[in-house]
């Protein structure tokens, strides 16, 4: 049975990795799947009520103090989604600063469960943002998360899926996470129907020509791949002008999974070209004549 000492969460301030990981310290060393039900049964929430619930993915009905609690979640989910939202709304339970947008406690709709990004001055839209950054640390712990990074090698569409199966969240809950940890330049395009519903990137990556709403290029491997839902294709390389609005210097691979229902999940990894002080590009080997 999973033993939480409520005393430790509070010590944590407000930081959602500094809660979520009061959490984890708290379960055995080598946990990948977190046991995120018992969790909330240990830190006093009474029931994980799941219901057809319309416009709302999930709530949290709780009194003012927060002293005890119940989730509720939406019926019909797959478990990973359900896991995702119950990692959610314990965000909002333990984040000291978090107050309820109704009388009845915290109500979430679908969209608040993706805000990885709040909106300059709204407090709601922060408090979802940490409410999502504790779901995905406490769902995907960061010690597991940075060892099978840094065990499995060069950027791969199949490392996401893999991941999502280890830690029993969606696709695209473990893409996000995947995707800043990687150390060279990767980004992620989520689409539908040929439809760019967004795009993760992290820090190295050039910036993309695409964004939300536009058609993926009609070259690309995602526009042309004719491979089975659920069949990651290989990593082939592709005009970088396609997908970036500068392709100078970069070399750029492209990779993608046909999802359920249209969806879509491409991988583009880049190789950047340095462009270094003109000097410096010209070794002295090159100097050497032959007559
Ligand atoms: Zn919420």
């Amino acid at each position: 049975m999973v033993q939480i000492d409520r005393m430790e969460i509070d010590d944590a301030g407000s930081d959602p990795k500094r809660l979520a990981k009061a959490i984890l310290d708290q379960l055995p060393e080598d946990t990948v799947l977190v046991p995120v039900r018992e969790i909330a049964k240990a830190i006093d929430i009474y029931e994980i009520r799941e219901e057809q619930l319309s416009g709302l993915e999930g709530a949290l009905i709780v009194p003012k103090e927060k002293s005890e609690g119940a989730i509720l979640i939406n019926k019909g989910r797959h478990e990973s989604r359900k896991r995702y939202t119950i990692a959610h709304e314990l965000g909002h339970y333990v984040h000291p600063f978090h107050r309820a947008n109704s009388p009845d406690g915290f109500r979430c709709k679908k969209n608040d469960l993706t805000v990885t990004k709040a909106k300059p001055n709204d407090l709601h839209s922060r408090m979802e943002q940490q409410a999502n950054e504790f779901a995905a640390e406490l769902l995907m712990p960061a010690r597991a998360v940075a060892s099978f990074i840094r065990d499995s090698g060069d950027a791969d569409l199949s490392h996401i899926l893999e991941m999502a199966r280890r830690h029993d969240v969606s696709r695209e809950a473990a893409a996000r996470r995947y995707i800043p940890r990687i150390g060279d330049p990767a980004a992620v395009i989520f689409s539908k129907g040929g439809v760019v519903r967004y795009a993760r990137c992290n820090e190295f990556f050039p910036k993309l020509s695409v964004c939300r709403g536009d058609l993926v290029p009609q070259h690309s491997v995602s526009a042309l791949s004719t491979a089975d839902v659920g069949e990651v294709t290989g990593c082939v390389e592709v005009g970088a002008h396609m997908w970036l609005q500068s392709s100078a210097g970069v070399t750029l691979f492209e990779q993608t999974l046909a999802q359920q229902n249209s969806f879509r999940m491409t991988l583009l990894t880049a190789v950047i070209e340095e462009i270094e002080d003109e000097w410096e590009t010209v070794p002295s080997q090159s100097f050497e004549f032959t007559s």
